[in-house]
């Protein structure tokens, strides 16, 4: 068997870790089996699909030098890689389901759907679709179409037998099939849901092995049934565990930074994120934890993975990384990679615009922008307390903050500035009364150039870890200072 394997990131966020990790997976896979990697853009979410994010994933990827055999930047045989240039392919799939009875128009409006899922909670039972269009008349679908009625597809499951999915690190997984739901297949807006894209271009790309995370065995079931309906061969599947946080909850941002733009801003080398990466749930045969691809590549083995839900642990990543600087890279080889990554040529020359004004000698250039190169600052609570409002407020504001400029594309001073504007209005704040506070978390110090030039040339990254450290010395010394006033009341 050729093998081919993917993986399917969808571009609605920063590259997250957990892509990297299944990325490494599959292409370790292929580059042992002689096979191909395929990279495909999963962006059938319109509201939430960005250009920069998809090209901050590849770059991403890119940088840790997880590099694929086809997708959209290289192209290759089985194109297009993005599926929203693939509707049309999914369009006559689905059409295809309806003509052989595997799936059915569904005209309910939303209106419709809230009253049933009302209704449902109110007598207490189990919340999901009532599979109402399942059975609706030939007349009465041709009525609603030719009135124009908007509709979704929705795949046919079988009311009763078993869905059985194998997994090649599981073994056999039995699922009732009355328990998967008539799933959405295709949208009102013509575009399909993840479960049809997937499968048909999973089908059509010739994929041998689905490696993907652990969170997606609960599609499988769909999957499954949708290959049956269809009349195809069901790839084997490989689901890696979960990546987990030090107290065992799915690796999250609260706890963890998930963005590869993190770890690249805290100056990790690429080999030894992808070292670190591949020992995650997966031990070599001699034990030994420091390790290259090349190696990983000769020694990957389904059989050496644990499903134990591997701890993302940042200390033990620092202290490996650590290891590749001393073992692993000569003096050359890291101060090119510090030059590179900390005093690259664009990253001085985006300062210099900021600092022109500022200086008179060289040698005043280091002290006026330390804080560009350092992962903390000094934070004193007394210069980000706000006059006319308390800590606690502050933490809630900022959060609001940094949900919303986390998520702003493209990250520009003109339209971060108006987002804090807004962000500062609906809390009833002038937005100097927010500006300050934000300057002095993104800083350690009540001036600096403009704020939102000074955020942009930080970068996502740095914005994300001073406003949290921001956030939460705030919330901290408001608990305190809670307490302490409520002991002093006691007393007094
Ligand atoms: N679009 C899915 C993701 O964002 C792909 C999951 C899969 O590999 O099937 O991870």
């Amino acid at each position: 068997m050729t093998v081919r394997v993917r993986i399917g990131p969808s571009p609605t966020g920063e590259p997250h870790v957990g892509t990297a990790y299944i990325a490494l997976f599959n292409l370790a896979f292929a580059r042992q089996q002689g096979g191909q990697f395929v990279l495909r853009l999963e962006d059938t979410d319109q509201e939430r699909s960005r250009a920069e994010w998809e090209r901050q994933i590849l770059e991403g990827l890119g940088w840790l030098g997880l590099t694929w055999d086809e997708g959209p930047d290289v192209g290759g045989p089985y194109g297009p890689y993005r599926q929203s240039e693939r509707l049309d392919i999914y369009r006559a799939h689905v059409d295809q389901l309806l003509a052989t009875g595997h799936a059915y128009r569904c005209f309910a409006t939303k209106e419709e759907l809230e009253t049933l899922r009302a209704e449902q909670k109110a007598a207490g039972r189990s919340l999901g679709y009532d599979r109402r269009s399942r059975d609706l008349s030939e007349t009465t679908i041709q009525a609603e179409l030719a009135a124009g009625k908007p509709y979704v597809v929705r795949m046919k499951a079988p009311l009763e037998g078993k869905v059985l999915v194998e997994d090649r690190l599981r073994g056999p997984v039995e699922f009732d099939a009355a328990q998967v739901d008539d799933q959405i297949l295709l949208k009102s807006d013509g575009y399909p849901t993840y479960h049809l894209a997937n499968v048909v271009d999973d089908h059509l790309m010739e994929i041998s092995h689905v490696i993907r995370a652990e969170e997606w065995i609960s599609s499988t079931p769909k999957h499954v049934l949708l290959y049956q309906a269809f009349g195809w061969k069901p790839p084997i599947f490989i689901h890696m565990p979960l990546l987990r946080n030090a107290d065992k909850s799915k690796i999250s941002k609260r706890k963890n930074p998930v963005s590869l733009l993190d770890y690249r801003q805290r100056g990790f080398h690429p080999r030894a994120v992808v070292n670190f990466l591949a020992q995650l749930g997966f031990t070599m045969p001699d034990q030994r934890e420091l390790f290259d691809f090349d190696e990983f590549v000769l020694a990957l083995d389904w059989d050496r993975v644990i499903l134990g839900g591997p701890t993302f642990d940042l200390d033990k990543f620092s202290w490996l990384n650590g290891k590749w600087f001393r073992e692993r890279m000569s003096s050359e080889e890291l101060t090119d990679f510090l030059r590179d990554e900390l005093f690259s040529r664009d990253r001085i020359a985006a300062l210099v615009p900021m600092m022109k004004e500022r200086i008179d000698v060289g040698e005043q250039f280091i002290p006026g922008t330390d804080y560009f190169f350092r992962g903390e600052v000094e934070l004193p609570i007394e210069l980000l307390r706000p006059k006319r409002h308390g800590l606690a407020e502050l933490a809630k504001v900022l959060e609001t903050a940094l949900e919303a400029f986390e998520h702003h594309t493209p990250f520009e001073a003109g339209s971060l500035e108006a987002l804090g504007r807004q962000v500062a209005e609906e809390a009833g704040w002038k937005a100097g009364e927010l500006f300050m506070p934000l300057r002095v978390a993104l800083t350690g110090r009540k001036a600096s150039p403009p704020l939102f030039n000074v955020m942009v040339v930080l970068g996502r990254a740095l914005m994300r870890r001073r406003l949290r450290s921001a956030i939460d010395l705030a919330k901290a010394t408001a608990k305190q200072e809670q307490r302490a006033a409520a002991k002093a009341k006691k007393k007094g």
